[in-house]
């Protein structure tokens, strides 16, 4: 059976030659006579495979020195719980940037911990905008900042980071790590599941500023400290060997392809593509966010009713264009291009879309 092109929010498609390369190496890895899966965590060969992936990720998203990078299991939303528990101190509070979803989720961890308060919000029109740095409310007492950089399921994002006087910063960058040059220098720490851009679902990186660790709590559980995974460089416990192995393979395409600059050039050149193709629809495809909130990586889209939004994704996946049906939160169609999504698979569905209106 022949490839798709696989639109899927996350688990998404991932490059092709990386997943070639896990396949032939699968039963033999370098010669050891076992898979990846099978070879111990402490062994040279997969030491080697971290320390790889690690000096990959550092090189490729320009992340300086003053910084360490973690791997570890749980997901983004282990995330949400573990960055309150070590860094808002007792009586203490954080704030929260809420555009949607995932950071209302963030937020909730937060107050169970201790408190979150809402900085700013764009709730009040459903989501479709980013709020701007001036109308952000930080308390001087916060302990960080955090933001959700791009919006996966309302298809916003961010596109110049806010100051945040002086707080630390603190981003979920799942939907769009490693999508485009950013500069890391400025936040705190970073964060984001692997499951878009990175590889597998399974392994979460963390991206943690040196000064930022240093005032994390103490008295965790060992394994929610970050303190724990950054001493132990992420092999206090068996990391998520195969995740951090297939994080590795695809670091190496984006370096093959020319690294973040060439990367960045292709997701601009594939959203301009599919935004023009809605603008130019004369209202028959809507965009559902404002024009300088929209995300390279999530496309969100309605047409005149849920019948023919269900008939374009049901039509589009029989002409190989898979995983377009919106978020079931929100409905409508959703476009998720995220790096391995070539450009001419935005061309085939933006010809797909012009087609599909000729007809209807
Ligand atoms: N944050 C964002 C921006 C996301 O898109 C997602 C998942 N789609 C999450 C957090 C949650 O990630 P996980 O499922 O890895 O916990």
């Amino acid at each position: 059976m022949p490839r798709i092109y696989n639109f899927n929010p996350g688990p998404s498609t991932l490059p092709l030659p990386a997943l070639e390369k896990c396949q032939t190496e699968f039963l033999d890895y370098k010669g050891t006579g076992m898979s990846i899966v099978e070879i111990s965590h402490r062994s040279k060969d997969f030491e080697a495979v971290l320390a790889d992936t690690k000096a990959l990720l550092k090189e490729l998203f320009f992340i300086p020195d003053n910084f360490k990078i973690i791997f570890l299991g749980g997901g983004a939303s282990l995330q949400f719980a573990m960055l309150p528990m070590n860094f808002i101190p007792t009586g203490g509070s954080a704030d929260y940037i809420i555009t949607g979803e995932w950071a209302q989720r963030a937020l909730k961890e937060a107050n169970i911990i201790a408190r979150g308060r809402v900085a700013a919000s764009s709730e009040d029109k459903q989501f479709t905008y980013i709020p701007s740095e001036k109308d952000l409310v930080i308390d001087p007492q916060a302990a960080y900042v955090h933001l959700t950089s791009n919006n996966t399921i309302f298809g916003t994002q961010y596109h110049a980071f806010p100051e945040v006087k002086g707080k630390f910063l603190v981003a979920d960058m799942s939907s769009d790590i490693l999508s485009r040059r950013v500069d890391v220098s400025k936040f705190a720490m970073i964060y984001a599941g692997a499951q878009k851009n990175l590889g597998p679902a399974g392994v979460t990186v963390v991206i943690i500023r040196d000064d930022f660790a240093a005032t994390a709590n103490s008295g965790l559980p060992t394994m929610l400290s970050y303190g724990t995974h950054i001493k132990g460089d992420s092999l206090y416990n068996t990391p998520p060997v195969f995740c951090i192995y297939l994080m590795q393979l695809t670091l190496q395409w984006v370096k093959e392809q020319g690294g973040l600059a060439v990367i960045e050039k292709i997701n601009r050149q594939k959203a301009e593509l599919l935004y023009q193709t809605i603008d130019e629809s004369n209202g028959f495809y809507r965009g559902t966010v404002q024009p300088e909130a929209r995300s390279w990586m999530n496309a969100t889209l309605r047409l005149a009713s849920e019948e023919l939004e269900a008939e374009f994704v049901a039509e589009a996946k029989k002409a190989g264009l898979h995983g377009l049906k919106g978020h079931r939160s929100v409905g409508g169609i959703r476009v998720s291009m995220y790096n391995a999504m070539p450009l001419a698979g935005i061309e085939k569905l933006t010809d797909f879309m012009k087609q599909f209106k000729s007809k209807h």
